[in-house]
């Protein structure tokens, strides 16, 4: 078996032999027009010698790279791949962990799986193809998933629709198995997941480590979460003792399933849910009320164009939230936009305290849990970043 090989302009190689897992079309010196978006593809250096091995996106970004090598993508190479995400899950005690069963299996660059997420919910696999050549792969990849799971997974679930160039001819659905009724835990506490309905694959998995350090701060204090979605830091808060928790998203489905799971831990006594705009909720409310705020909106600047817009949009809630926050009150705020980096994050939170004008210390910084791993190659799949603040 071969595939098509392409050659890359002289001196663009450098990338590839330092790991970078995508190729720019800019870098390529031809033969672009003849692959068929989502083929596989060998990458070679302007002699010909072939580098590593990749799926065609057809775009600016012309490849991403699975392997810096000439190989198949096969199922053995696949079953390989899955192995080592098993692995690193199994050392970070989330395999077998009877308070946790929901966790991310496969983070695609992260993983040297670059264009597939797979988060495993018990013993559904719920599956993101990012990229149209896992996609054309995805049977082969739900059967080696099942096959490098030890038994523990019994169904793949396949929610690639809203991922995918809009004119591709796509259903979600099981891949393998059926539906399965199954509690789900994180750190003890129950979560119903939704992955047919639900955001993404159905739960927020990056953020498992900063709701448990939430969980430590809340005996006795007044807790609002805003982009609440499923109320995953709202009944983490609920469980460490907090007097009230608000929970405000804009989303009725994700009040809903907030308003469940506080419900299935027992802590609907000290729950409030609130159905409107956050940013709303932030200017309406008055001071004091709150000693500990959550922002954990979704990404405000999914792209660099969007950059501006977005980075106004974390100033105004940031600088709405450090206002009226209690004195000594603790703000966990957070951005998943992969187009503003850290520094740039942090000069946001710095310039919505200067307008709220209040003394204010960093006292955490948080990132993406281990299950969601960065390609030291790749920067860019560190997404994730969040402040603890102390407001006086
Ligand atoms: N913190 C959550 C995940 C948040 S995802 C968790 O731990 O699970 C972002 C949420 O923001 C989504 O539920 C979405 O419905 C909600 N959202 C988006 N725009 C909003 C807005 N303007 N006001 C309130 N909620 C919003």
């Amino acid at each position: 078996m071969t595939y098509p090989t392409l050659k890359l302009i002289k001196g663009r190689e450098d990338a590839v032999i330092r790991r970078h897992p995508w190729i720019f079309s800019g870098a390529v010196a031809g033969g672009l027009k003849e692959i068929a978006v989502g083929s596989p593809v060998w990458v070679a250096d302007n002699s010909g010698k072939v580098l590593a091995t990749g799926l065609f996106e057809g775009g600016s970004i012309a490849v991403k790279l699975l392997a810096f090598e000439k190989l198949i993508l096969d199922k053995a190479f696949f079953l390989s791949r899955f192995t080592q995400a098993w692995e690193l899950r199994k050392l970070l005690g989330l395999t077998d962990n009877k308070d946790t069963n929901a966790f991310r299996l496969v983070h695609s660059e992260g993983d040297q799986l670059p264009g597939l997420i797979v988060d495993i919910y018990g013993q559904t696999a719920v599956m993101q193809c990012h990229s149209p050549g896992i996609y054309r792969m995805r049977e082969m990849l739900a059967d080696a998933l099942v096959a490098s799971s030890n038994g523990s997974v019994k169904a793949v679930y396949d929610k690639s629709r809203e991922l995918l160039p809009l004119d591709y001819d796509h259903h979600d659905g099981y891949l393998i198995g059926s539906h399965e009724e199954q509690e789900l835990f994180e750190q003890g506490l129950k979560f119903e997941v939704d992955w047919i309905e639900g955001q993404k694959t159905g739960f927020f998995l990056d953020q498992r480590d900063a709701r448990f350090h939430l969980r430590a701060m809340s005996a006795g204090r007044m807790v609002l979460n805003t982009f609440s979605y499923t109320g995953g830091f709202s009944v983490s808060a609920l469980a460490g003792g907090a007097a009230e928790v608000v929970s405000v998203d804009s989303s009725r489905k994700a009040i809903a399933g907030c308003e469940k799971n506080v419900l299935l831990n027992g802590f609907a006594y000290r729950h409030e849910a609130v159905c409107t705009d956050a940013k709303k909720y932030l200017e309406a409310m008055p001071s004091g009320r709150f000693d500990i705020i959550v922002l954990d909106p979704p990404a405000f600047a999914k792209h660099h164009s969007q950059r501006h817009k977005g980075l106004l949009g974390y100033k105004f809630i940031n600088q709405a939230a450090i206002k009226k926050i209690a004195s000594g009150g603790l703000l966990y705020t957070f951005s998943c936009s992969q187009a503003v980096d850290r520094q740039v994050f942090q000069s946001i939170v710095m310039a919505a305290a200067i307008e709220a004008g209040r003394p204010v210390s960093i006292l955490h910084h948080f990132s993406q849990p281990a299950d969601h791993p960065v390609s030291i190659y790749h920067p860019e799949g560190a997404y994730l970043k969040g402040l603890l603040v102390r407001v006086l």
